[in-house]
């Protein structure tokens, strides 16, 4: 049952693109994106989001965005994280369908076509898994496959391994993502393959990034690593109980122990002081995750918002 050719108005399909000092690659990313998109047989609008460039990124989106009016740019007063541009990318788009990926050709253009077919037969989330990431380490990989273990072994969410920035969501599901999804600390592929709606997975290769070098580091990964745990599962919160819990069961055993021998105390300084470390280890572990909590709680409450806009082309300033 094919929608196409049903409908005299051709459907828009808006691109999402967030950008952070990638002047080295914007003209090819136009130049290939373009060419892809002019054979879709849809209309199409590219939403570049400037997140806080410090090169000359905005000046080749702007001179874009002269020559091209489908080209439309959305800049921030600084940086404010992928997460952020995509949002702001989803909020100023009107297309049927939004497709976010990276500047860098990480993404290639060339998925661009299954995706409108997916579109076309009703999907209304189309995640893009990648098979193989050749320009990320094999540190990378193993601690990417290491953290959605982690994450699916402790939320009851599910998320697909391999799941990246790279994926497209029906009008509907864009709606429900700039309506309910607002949290200042979030991890926005978790949320849109948690939507629910009818959904289906392309796989594809990551191409090598064009130009340029990645703009995150381990540390970064690291905190959003974090950050996702705390969103997506209460678990660790609970491990207070169980540690507790043990720590009961093992007093009482050695209390039950001692009342049975009636034995006086042994020497054992070693044991006393491992076991008195080992305890307080895990007591200051968990105050730092109840603290971990706390502080997203924090961030929540103080509702700043998750991104500024300080100018835009081709778009009505929201
Ligand atoms: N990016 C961004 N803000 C940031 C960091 C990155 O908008 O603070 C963009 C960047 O320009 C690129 C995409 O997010 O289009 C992915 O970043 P990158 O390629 O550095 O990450 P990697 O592919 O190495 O995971
Ligand atoms: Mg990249």
């Amino acid at each position: 049952m094919s929608v196409e050719g049903n409908s005299k108005m051709k459907r828009l399909l808006s691109v999402v693109v967030s950008v952070y000092n990638e002047e080295a690659v914007l003209e090819q990313f136009y130049q290939e994106t373009v060419r892809v998109l002019d054979g879709i047989g849809w209309d199409s609008e590219l939403i570049f989001v400037n997140d806080g460039s410090v090169d000359s990124s905005l000046r080749i989106l702007t001179g874009l965005a002269d020559r091209d009016g489908r080209v439309k740019v959305v800049s921030f007063s600084r940086n404010f994280g992928h997460e952020a541009a995509m949002i702001a990318g989803i909020d100023y788009s009107s297309g049927d369908g939004i497709l976010c990926m990276d500047a860098d050709l990480q993404h290639p253009p060339e998925c661009i076509p299954g995706i409108i077919r997916k579109l076309e037969e009703g999907y209304q989330v189309i995640n893009m898994v990648r098979t193989k990431n050749k320009s990320a380490g094999l540190i990378k990989n193993l601690t990417s496959a290491a953290f959605y273990n982690l994450i699916n072994a402790l939320s009851d969410v599910h998320f697909e391994n391999n799941a990246s920035d790279f994926f497209a969501v029906s009008r509907e599901v864009a709606e429900v993502l700039k309506s309910s999804y607002r949290e200042r600390v979030r991890f926005l592929r978790g949320y849109v393959q948690n939507v629910g709606f009818k959904r289906t997975t392309i796989e594809y290769e990551a191409r090598a990034r064009a130009a340029g070098e990645s703009k995150y580091s381990i540390r970064k990964l690291f905190r959003f690593s974090v950050n996702t745990i705390v969103c997506f599962s209460n678990l660790p919160l609970k491990l207070g109980i169980y540690a507790g819990l043990l720590a009961g069961i093992l007093g009482l055993i050695v209390l039950i122990y001692t009342l049975l021998t009636r034995r006086g105390a042994p020497d054992g300084y070693a044991t006393i002081v491992v076991l008195i470390c080992f305890m307080f280890a895990i007591l200051f572990l968990i105050v730092g995750i109840i603290g971990e909590y706390i502080s997203i709680l924090f961030t929540e409450m103080k509702d700043r918002p998750i991104y500024i806009v300080e100018r835009t082309e081709n778009l009505e300033k929201k």
